[in-house]
């Protein structure tokens, strides 16, 4: 029997999961012919969430748990996933119930057809703002213009896996992940699958705009490099402007003999290349940046516990 992995990155879920455990469990239970694994990545929740997913595995030995040391975030939190799902296919899902279980059946499907990558596309988005809507948008617009790779519009992490892209993404281990780059950039046999999203059936939100703008900063950096050519693109008519100008200023003082008074133009001159130095080096450090979190080589999270295995971390 075929087995598959449902991953679910939990922070400070414990309103969430009674709800999510139900509706999940009636569902796996309706499935014939599959074998099914609830991975719990618990990502440091200060509330009562690892104890929630604990009493589930007592009655439920389909249930799993990787127990973080603290607070990874999200992408790590999938990443562990992939690291200790045993399934012949991995499903991720969050925690709230926004992306509904009931479409695991057509997931399951298009795997059997031979896709390697079934993902949900989002019709709607409920319950969110018009701003999140409409940032959203413009970030995928960016990001899909800055890269060759095709992006997947109005997705999220939810999506069933094969195991040969779960073994490809365990190959990707930098450390600022950006999984919904890395999905395409994997490659492989693709397919969408629509669904409307649901509003999160408890709890808060984990994401504030501070979170998001990080992560579509990492997003575009951990993808692609071409930030560093647009200030290649704003250098060069910089200076041919610059270039010009020093000529006409030349000519004009040849010609009429005047010394040009610029103190203005000059203190605007000034203010506008110090401006572009200042973004170029911004772009540098950011890259810079990267290469420096990268070299320290560091595990990507550190664990407590797996299923009842306290982690020692010796070898
Ligand atoms: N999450 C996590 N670590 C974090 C933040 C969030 O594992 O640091 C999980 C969270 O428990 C949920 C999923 O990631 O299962 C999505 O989070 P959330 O619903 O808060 O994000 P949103 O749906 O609002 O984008
Ligand atoms: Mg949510």
């Amino acid at each position: 029997m075929k087995k598959i992995t449902i991953i679910i990155p939990a922070y400070n879920e414990q309103d969430s999961l009674p709800f999510l455990y139900e509706r999940i469990e009636k569902l796996i239970n309706s499935i014939e012919n599959y074998e099914f694994e609830i991975l719990f990545v618990n990502d440091g929740s200060k509330d009562k969430t690892i104890e929630l997913i604990k009493e589930y595995r007592k009655k439920d030995s389909r249930i799993s748990y990787v127990d973080f040391s603290r607070n990874f975030g999200k992408e790590i939190a999938m990443i562990a996933g992939l690291d200790y799902a045993k399934g012949d296919a991995v499903i991720f899902m969050d925690a709230d119930l926004q992306d509904p279980p009931e479409l695991i059946p057509e997931m399951i499907k298009y795997w059997e057809e031979g896709y390697d990558d079934v993902y949900a596309q989002r019709k709607s988005r409920k319950g969110e703002t018009f701003l999140k809507k409409f940032t959203s948008k413009m970030y995928y617009k960016v990001l899909q213009t800055l890269t060759n790779v095709e992006i997947q519009k109005d997705t999220g992490d939810f999506r069933l896996l094969d195991r040969r892209c779960v073994n490809a993404l365990k190959k990707l281990r930098e450390s600022q992940r950006c999984s919904k780059s890395m999905f395409s950039w994997i490659g492989y046999n693709k397919k969408a699958i629509f669904y409307d999203r649901d509003p999160r059936i408890a709890g808060q939100t984990k994401w504030n705009y501070r979170k998001l703008i990080n992560l579509a900063i990492d997003g575009i950096t951990s993808f692609t490099t071409s930030p560093l050519r647009i200030s290649t693109y704003i250098a060069i008519p910089t200076f041919m402007a610059l270039f010009i100008y020093f000529i006409y200023v030349i000519a004009k003082c040849i010609v009429t003999g005047v010394v040009i008074q610029a103190f203005q133009a000059t203190i605007l001159l000034i203010l506008f290349f110090s401006g572009i130095q200042i973004l170029l080096f911004g772009i540098v450090g950011e890259y810079l940046g990267r290469i420096f979190n990268e070299t320290k080589n560091r595990p990507l999270y550190l664990i407590k516990e797996y299923n009842d295995i306290k982690e020692t971390n010796e070898d």
